[in-house]
């Protein structure tokens, strides 16, 4: 049957189906550091919608599972292709279609990479919000199968408040038009909704019509405090939410990932057990809302600093954007995303102190203190086998159950792909894991799209 695949893939897409084991190779995993256990059967560069179909429908003629990737920077594992199986790349896809500056849309195809896309935008004074810390290598429909977050998803939204639509390819070949083009729309089921975040199990997505903003006029205004501990801290940027303020961006950085990055930037030690957080009001009222928050951290234990020059903004961010970097020089990691309600930030931080102590193990973390959204980031000895050990993944069990303890979710924007579906049903319950199950069912009967992803087997 393999060579039937092949042959078939071959006639009708010619010397768009790889087989260099390179390609292979890089298609069994992203950046989760988790590998398949072998390489895919072929690597389908799909260069337009008709490719995609060709592929899935030779696929369901011969029961073949097809796993889509985007530029393959998950987290999750969702995009790792193994043996028997077709890894179909969109990422060649990247023309912007269509772009309406007074309807505040733009039409675009799932390959363009976020930054790319918000280049060309720029220039007509416009953007797409959603930031990936990720956004200079991660493709738009990668940020919608993932439905991805970032820095500025407090204020300006995650990727599920700015797409209006998407076209997606069913398992066997259909084109599905979804969503709409205008800013209302409430006919029939949202399914564009059902796609967002759905980590390639219902469809492959080949066209989005995103929902853009106008670029927020003015330089941003950043406030920089650092507090004794993370607790403190956290307690600060709740602080800052529950006065009513809105920062764009407030991340939040505990002692031992802060002193990774000062490490890393050859930047003075900070004080020992110092925690940080970063702050950036933009827009008309920058000034004013940068002074507000500024007087709440003080209020509530921080030593403040604030800057109205957009350079100087840049370079106390970059200490956050230095965190990914930091980690990797620290050893192998399991680089986790939890979120709870934004009032029990520093309860998760007592968990994560728990967890450090029960388990032996480090874990900086940092957080989107604006959504709640933590990064506890599991640091390890890379394993010969090259496998998560054992003892963090107890760890990590242990944080999961904390975060849903505490009324959150295990995965705030990274998605569930192979690293967390052993857990998914633990926040479904049995009903809603299997109506979930049964859904994707619907979309692909036979169940060959990202087969084993997100719904264990
Ligand atoms: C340094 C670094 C920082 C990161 N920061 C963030 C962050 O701040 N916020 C965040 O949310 N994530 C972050 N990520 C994770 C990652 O970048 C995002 O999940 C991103 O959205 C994945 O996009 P991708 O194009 O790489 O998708 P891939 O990794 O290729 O795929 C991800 C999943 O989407 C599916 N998929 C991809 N394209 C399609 C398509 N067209 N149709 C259907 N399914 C598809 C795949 O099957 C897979 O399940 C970070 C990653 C790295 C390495």
């Amino acid at each position: 049957m393999t060579v039937g695949v092949l042959e078939r893939l071959r006639n009708e897409l010619g010397d768009r189906v790889d087989t260099d084991p390179a390609a292979l190779e890089e298609a069994r995993a992203d950046k989760s550091g988790q590998r398949s256990p072998g390489a895919p059967l072929a690597v389908v560069h799909a260069s337009d919608v008709a490719d995609v179909q060709a592929t899935l429908r030779i696929a369901s003629a011969t029961a073949t599972p097809v796993v889509t990737r985007g530029a393959g920077t998950g987290l999750a594992g969702g995009a790792n292709a193994g043996p028997g199986e077709i890894a179909l790349s969109v990422r060649g896809m990247t023309r912007i279609l269509d772009v309406r500056p007074d309807d505040l849309l733009a039409v675009v195809e799932p390959g363009i990479v976020n930054a790319d896309l918000n280049a060309v935008l720029a220039e007509r004074g416009l953007w797409w919000a959603p930031d990936p810390a990720s956004r200079a290598i991660s493709t738009v429909g990668g940020n919608i199968a993932t439905g991805a977050g970032g820095l500025l998803c407090a204020k300006y939204g995650v990727v599920r408040d700015a797409v209006l639509g998407v076209d997606i390819v069913l398992a066997d070949g259909r084109l599905l038009s979804l969503g709409h083009r205008s800013v209302k729309g409430v006919t029939g089921l949202d399914l564009t909704s059902l796609v967002i975040g759905s980590e390639g199990t219902l469809g492959v997505i080949v066209r989005a019509t995103l929902k853009l903003r106008r670029l927020v006029p003015g330089a941003p205004c950043t406030v920089a405090a650092t507090f004794p501990d993370v607790r403190t801290a956290a307690a600060a940027s709740s602080a800052v939410t529950a006065a009513g303020l809105q920062p764009a961006i407030m991340e939040l950085m505990d002692a031992t990932s802060l002193e990774a990055v000062h490490r890393l930037l050859a930047l003075p030690m900070p004080t020992p057990g110092a925690a940080q957080l970063t702050i950036q009001t933009d827009g008309p009222a920058a000034d004013v809302e940068a002074d507000a928050i500024a007087a709440v951290l003080a209020a509530n234990g921080g030593t403040v600093s604030l800057t109205h020059d957009p350079v100087e903004g840049e370079r106390l961010l970059a200490v956050r954007r230095s965190f990914h970097p930091a980690m990797e020089r620290l050893g192998t990691t399991l680089i986790e995303d939890v979120a709870v309600p934004r009032s029990g930030l520093a309860e998760m931080f007592d968990e994560i102190a728990r967890i450090e102590r029960d388990h032996g193990v480090e874990i900086p973390t940092v957080a989107h203190a604006g959504d709640g959204n933590l990064h506890p980031n599991f640091v390890f000895d890379a394993p010969a086998d090259g496998e998560v050990p054992a003892k963090i993944w107890e760890a990590a069990d242990d944080l999961f159950r904390a975060a849903l303890r505490l009324g959150g979710t295990l995965t705030g924007e990274h998605g569930v792909g192979l690293l967390k579906r052993r857990w998914l049903a633990e926040e479904l319950g049995d009903d809603q894991w299997r109506l979930q199950r049964e859904i994707t069912r619907v979309f692909d009967p036979q169940g060959i799209l990202n087969p084993g992803k997100v719904f264990a087997p």
